[in-house]
């Protein structure tokens, strides 16, 4: 097994890490709805993209479709 020769210093360590921070995505409004959304993504809150629906949302699905 590799073991390394010399100690990685408190300092060394914290160098490296320096660049480890994750960064917050650069969010959008939904033109829809007004959301933050992600870019070129579909909106999560009501599933559109581009000025049009492509994912229905769970309120608008009727669930009891076969008991009636
Ligand atoms: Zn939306």
């Amino acid at each position: 097994m590799a073991v390394p020769q010399n100690k990685i210093t408190r300092s060394r360590r914290g160098n490296r890490r320096s660049h480890d921070a994750l960064v917050a995505g650069n969010p959008a409004e939904c033109p829809n709805c007004g959301e933050l959304k992600r870019p070129h993504h579909v909106c999560g809150a009501c599933g559109h993209y581009d000025d049009r629906e492509v994912v229905a949302q769970a309120d608008e699905i009727d669930l009891d479709e076969d008991a009636a």
